[in-house]
């Protein structure tokens, strides 16, 4: 059932009026950002077309052939052969396709365009999902294009991705686009208190930290997460104090080692997230907080800080990202960052 999905309503009731108008378009494009759940509609459609005790026009979650369409066996990423062909379901009519190292190889659709040919083996339509369609390669997209207008009516193709304007324009004019969006963070944070995936405190972190996003929500490592914002309190409490130089340098130094190569950006985030609740404090506490556990300790910070100066951090951290994608040296960048932030 569409309903066992969380958010997106629009798009539900747009597949529903598909369903109940046994309109189902050949070809289907599912855009939005990741983690929001479009391949866990694309199968929900697939259980639809296939399933044995149908609700309404929707499957019903339970039959065989509904159990066995979400179970997929998938290839390691560097088995390259095994990223020629279609990856089978357990289903005998759902398959998909992924790219190997960022390309949709054409053999793949190849394949797909082969099978998208042969009546239904077992249900009543064959679903074909392409993940990360953004990376089909011109040769791919062209023997795609061929599937698209050669394929029988009961054949449905559904490409997913994050980045439609990575696609031909002669594959998306061929698609009907739904589109999908993040939540509002307290759906989301009720979607995982009332599935048992996380509770309280650690549901609304999750859900403030995921923007909207179930898929990025469910699997956030909560914990290496807190331990990267124990890091970058200290240098917010420096600032705030006041800014001990020694303080600050001591951290820019831990930040930058090259060591800690993997826990530049993410504590960078970590950062630029406590800097805004800051923000947001020294505003009047005004819009949610994404790190709320936090809210008497960061509220005591930002006593007497003047928003401007904590807008101007904010500025100044974007800045060295953009530096960052230039590839200045980190520990310099880092030095510089944090006494500037001082001198603000
Ligand atoms: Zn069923």
């Amino acid at each position: 059932m569409l309903d066992s999905l969380v958010g997106n309503e629009r798009a539900k009731e747009t597949l529903r009026r598909m369903l109940r108008q046994g309109r189902v378009p050949a070809a289907l494009l599912f855009a939005g950002e990741e983690g929001l759940g479009k391949k866990s509609f694309a199968l929900e459609l697939a259980r639809a077309l296939n399933c044995k005790e149908r609700r309404g026009v929707e499957g019903c979650g339970a039959c065989a052939a509904c159990a066995r369409i979400s179970k997929f066996q998938y290839p390691a990423a560097d088995e390259r052969d095994e990223h020629k062909k279609v990856i089978w379901s357990e289903h005998r009519d759902v398959g998909l396709v992924r790219p190997y190292n960022r390309n949709i190889l054409v053999d793949a659709i190849r394949d797909l365009e082969r099978e998208s040919n042969f009546r239904p083996v077992e249900g009543a339509a064959r679903v074909f999902v392409i993940e990360n369609a953004e990376s089909l390669n011109e040769a791919s997209s062209n023997a795609l294009l061929k599937t698209l207008e050669e394929a029988p009516p009961t054949t449905h193709i559904i490409l997913i991705t994050s980045r439609p304007s990575g696609l031909l324009p002669t594959i998306r004019s061929r698609c009907q686009t739904v589109r999908f969006a993040p939540l509002a963070a307290e759906e989301l944070e009720s979607f995982l208190v009332k599935n048992g995936k996380r509770a309280g405190a650690e549901a609304r972190l999750a859900a403030q930290l995921a923007s909207g996003r179930p898929g990025v929500a469910l699997g956030l490592n909560l914990d290496t997460y807190r331990a990267r914002r124990d890091a970058m309190l200290g240098v917010v409490e420096a600032l705030a104090a006041g800014g001990d130089r020694s303080r600050l340098l001591r951290a820019a130094e831990e930040l930058g080692d090259a060591k800690n190569k993997e826990e530049y950006e993410p504590r960078l985030d970590a950062l630029e997230i406590l800097v805004r609740d800051l923000w947001l404090l020294a505003l009047g506490g005004r819009g949610a907080l994404v790190n709320q556990d936090l809210r008497e300790r960061l509220a005591r910070l930002a006593e007497g800080l003047r928003p401007a100066r904590a807008a101007s951090w904010l500025t100044r951290i974007e800045e060295l990202r953009g530096q960052l994608a230039v590839n200045v040296n980190r520990r310099a960048a880092t030095d510089a960052l944090f006494l500037s932030m001082s001198a603000d």
